[in-house]
Order: C-alpha cells, then structure tokens, then sequence
C-alpha cells in the first residue's frame, strides 16, 4: 500500500523544527501530498480542492512547537478538519414522528439498498423494540421483491405482500395504509435502483415522496462510489431531497472517501454504515475512524 500520510509530511516538514511558523512555502509542498492522499482515498477533486484550501489556511501561520513534529502538527490539522467535515457520530434514525414513520431508501441498483432495508428493519424490532413493515416498490425487477420477503423472512420482518401490476406510488400507499391497519410503527420503502442516474428514476422517486410522505429519506451508496459520489449525492439531494447517507461495504478494501465527499456536497449526516452482507453488519458512523481511514 501506500506511505501514509504522516511519514509523506513527515519527510517534507520535519527538517523545520525550530524554525518558528510554516510558511507559504513549506504548507504548499504539504498540500500536494495531502491532495494526492485524498485522491488516493477517493475523494472526489472538488470536495479535495475545497479541503485542501480550508487546511491550507489553517496551516500558514501554524508554530511549529518544539515537543511536537511539524509534520505530525499537520495531521493533526488536517485530520481536525477530517473529523469536523465528516460531521457528528451517533445521528441514528428520526423516528420523532407519528405513527407510521415511513423511511424511504433510494439509491442506486446494487448499492446495498435492498439490503440495508433488511438491517434497519430488524435493528429497530430487535434494539428499539418497533414492529416494521418493508415493502419492496421495485416493480422492474420481480427478483428484487422476492429478495426483500426472504430477507424479511430471514430476520422475522413482515414484508407488504406483492400484488402484480400494481405501481410504486400504489404500493407506497398501500404500504402506509397497511401499516396504519397493521399496527406497525415504521414502514421501509425499498425502492428501485437503476444502474445509473437517469430522468425518470428521479421522476418515480418524486413521486414517491409525494404519496408516501417519508419523514426519513436516506440514500444508500457503496463507500467504493468513487468521483461519481459527489453526482451521486447531489442529485438525489436536489431532485428528491434526502435526509441522511448510508455508507455500504465499508468492510472492503476502500478508503471511505466516499463518506467525505457526499456530506460535504449535501451537508447530510451520513447515519449508519453497512459492514457486511449479514443482517448485523450495520454499524454507527464515527467520523474519527474514517478520517484515520482517509489518512491511511
Ligand atoms: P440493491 O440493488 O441496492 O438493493 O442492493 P442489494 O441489497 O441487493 O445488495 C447487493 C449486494 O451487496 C448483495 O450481495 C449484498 O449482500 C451486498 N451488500 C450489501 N451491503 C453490504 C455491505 O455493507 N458489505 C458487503 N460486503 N456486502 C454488502
């Protein structure tokens, strides 16, 4: 893998003890190596390029104090920033509503959605003691909606049943009126992915909303999303308006880049991350382990 971070600035800064303030001169060459670890992160370049300027003022002027590195001195304040921009752990689900509070998951196909749906649902029966209705508005892809029953299944969930033909608005409002009926606190609406961005999904997602009421809307996105994240995140944001971010596949290999980059285009908490494909892997968000993540 790669040097991390700290040894990079390391041997650009730490020749300057003693010598009072960085300067201009000496934060520059720090700044190409913290951009290129951020790129490396995935991270994407405008959320970069906005980063590295909020740390380069904070760097220039910085003393340099005899008991600690100047390069260690820069870490610290770069990742300070990390944690602040990533923003506050333990934002869980707002359930602050009347019953049923109605969740929508959007995102893209293969992202996770199908899935977190499952976790969430069984997360809130089991540790928040809420009976849970999901329903699968995936009218595209019958495969999907047999998915979400056998996770229900799996996690003892009850799962709307499927009645053929019918639209994603109506089995949103069927869904919430089932629940009413049902006595359910919470309804999960697992809605269609595609495999990318396009018109009309965003057309079906409004409408959604405009039935369904969500008091959550959260976008599922795989913590591997690399420069499309920030695409990714501000068009769900603008076009549906979401409430939160749930990172996925957080167990990988990825830097978690990702995280940084959707919160800082949509100032939206990232509120859960997924870690593995089990119905337990669901983790909270501490933005200090993924700045460690994103330093390397
Ligand atoms: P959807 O198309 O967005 O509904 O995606 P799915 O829920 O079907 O997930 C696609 C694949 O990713 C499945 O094989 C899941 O088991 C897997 N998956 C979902 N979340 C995670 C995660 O956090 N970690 C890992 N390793 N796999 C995940």
């Amino acid at each position: 893998m790669f040097e991390n971070l700290q040894d990079r600035l390391g041997s650009i800064l730490n020749g300057l003890t003693g010598r009072g303030a960085l300067s201009e001169k000496d934060v520059a060459q720090a700044m190409r190596e913290i951009r290129r670890a951020l790129l490396e992160a995935d991270v994407a370049l405008e959320v970069v390029r906005d980063f590295t300027e909020k740390v380069r003022e904070k760097a220039i002027g910085a003393q340099v104090v005899k008991s600690i590195k100047p390069g260690q001195m820069v870490v610290k304040i770069v990742h300070d920033e990390l944690v602040e921009m990533l923003g506050s752990e333990g934002i869980g689900i707002d359930l602050h509503a009347a019953a049923p509070v109605v969740i929508m998951m959007v995102g893209l196909q293969g992202s996770g959605k199908t899935t977190t749906s499952a976790k969430i649902a069984k997360r809130l029966e089991t540790r928040d003691r809420k009976k849970v209705l999901m329903a699968s508005l995936d009218t595209r892809r019958p495969a999907a909606q047999e998915q979400l029953r056998q996770l229900g299944e799996q996690a003892s969930v009850d799962t709307l049943p499927v009645i053929a033909g019918q639209s994603p608005t109506d089995i949103a409002a069927r869904a919430v009126q089932a629940a009413r009926l049902g006595g359910h606190d919470v309804v999960i609406l697992d809605t269609a992915g595609r495999t990318h961005i396009d018109e009309p999904l965003m057309v079906e997602m409004a409408d959604i909303k405009a039935r369904s009421n969500p008091h959550e809307i959260l976008l599922v996105a795989d913590s591997l999303t690399g420069q499309d994240a920030v695409n990714l995140a501000r068009n769900f944001d603008e076009r549906v308006g979401i409430t939160g971010l749930v990172l996925t596949r957080m167990d990988g290999d990825g830097r978690g880049g990702a995280a940084l980059s959707m919160r800082a285009v949509t100032g939206k908490p990232v509120k859960l991350i997924g870690t593995g494909e089990k119905m337990d892997a669901l983790e909270e968000f501490y933005p200090r382990r993924i700045a460690d993540r994103i330093l390397g």
